[in-house]
């Protein structure tokens, strides 16, 4: 048997044993195009106010003055969401001239990651990610729908073909963005990083549903305010960056939320995937009552590039049993 039918056939058995879970809908959780307004953080908690529906609207909130615009960032009035309904991710593309991509880009993000979209490419390299092992300052920020944790750029380097690119923040969608193999999980970490020219590269850390809680979680998930209006910038105690294994792919997509920039250098972790309990996963569910995952895009002639061939043993180890 060729080694690319029996790799595909690896695959089609071992896919068996996954279970998709219905279509998500996601989030980069920036409420406006990235070329929107510009939100001056005051160092008390911003209390925003939803609009109808749970969607947010500049008008919306109590602090308009606190909207800087320019002639190069006008504050949009167009909502997104991610219902079925006129704001949602099918109709992103139309709401504003600024988030056609969204509609029709060629490099959109997510993607359903299936073996077809696979290659080993050993020049990849091992992950050049490195965080300090000492615990970071860290904010955490809530704007009523989701959570963002900003971290200090200090805290390590990504490192992606000689560009060096330094943690920013990272946030959740809820499920995942990506699936792999056809399967959906329960949570999806973006650790979002930036090069000094500003050039983008976010890591995907997927989670599959576990009995204990997960440590790199709990230092914040266990810091988040009891109560439920939204914040801005609340210091919580030092936090460690998650230790991520060596296996990975990579891929040339966009933001998952308007404007769908395409502009993003993906990473996403493979196979030893870390877990998330019950009670982090409802801790997480109270936080974010919404799901926020944007549903997946076909490759347009894109691979998947992967750094080592898969681990079949890990694979089958992530997947199996996990019927979430
Ligand atoms: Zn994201």
């Amino acid at each position: 048997m060729k080694k690319a039918t029996a790799i595909h056939l690896a695959y089609a058995i071992a896919a068996t044993h996954f279970v998709c879970t219905a279509v998500a809908m996601a989030q980069h959780h920036q409420f406006y195009a990235a070329a929107g307004p510009r939100v001056i953080i005051p160092e008390r908690p911003l209390p925003l106010i939803p609009g109808p529906g749970g969607s947010w609207s500049p008008s919306s909130q109590p602090y308009e003055n606190l909207l800087v615009s320019t002639p190069q960032e006008q504050a949009s009035s167009v909502l997104f969401d991610y219902t079925d309904g006129p704001n949602g991710p099918d109709h992103w593309g139309e709401l504003n001239a600024d988030w056609s991509l969204c509609k029709s880009g060629a490099q959109q993000s997510p993607l359903a990651i299936t073996p077809t979209l696979m290659i080993t490419d050993s020049t990849l390299g091992d992950l050049k990610a490195n965080y300090t092992s000492k615990p970071v300052n860290a904010t955490i920020s809530h704007d009523g729908l989701n959570l963002k944790v900003d971290v200090p750029s200090s805290a390590g380097e990504l490192k992606i073909y000689n560009v060096t690119y330094r943690p920013a923040s990272f946030h959740f969608h809820r499920p995942s963005e990506h699936r792999i193999l056809n399967y959906s999980f329960p949570l999806e970490l973006h650790l979002v990083h930036k090069s000094e020219d500003d050039r983008m590269a976010v890591i995907a850390w997927l989670f599959v549903p576990g009995s204990t809680n997960n440590s790199f979680l709990a230092q914040f998930l266990d810091e988040l305010p009891s109560h439920k209006k939204p914040y801005a910038n609340l210091e919580i105690s030092p936090i460690n960056l998650p230790t991520l294994e060596p296996n990975y792919g990579r891929y040339r997509g966009s933001l998952t939320t308007p404007p769908c920039s395409e502009t993003v250098i993906w990473t996403v972790m493979l196979w030893n995937f870390p877990s998330v309990s019950d009670y982090q996963l409802k801790q997480l569910k109270s936080a974010m009552p919404r799901k926020n995952a944007r549903p997946s895009f076909p490759s347009r002639g894109r691979k998947f590039r992967i750094n080592h061939t898969p681990n079949w043993t890990l694979m089958k180890q992530a997947f199996k049993d996990n019927t979430y």
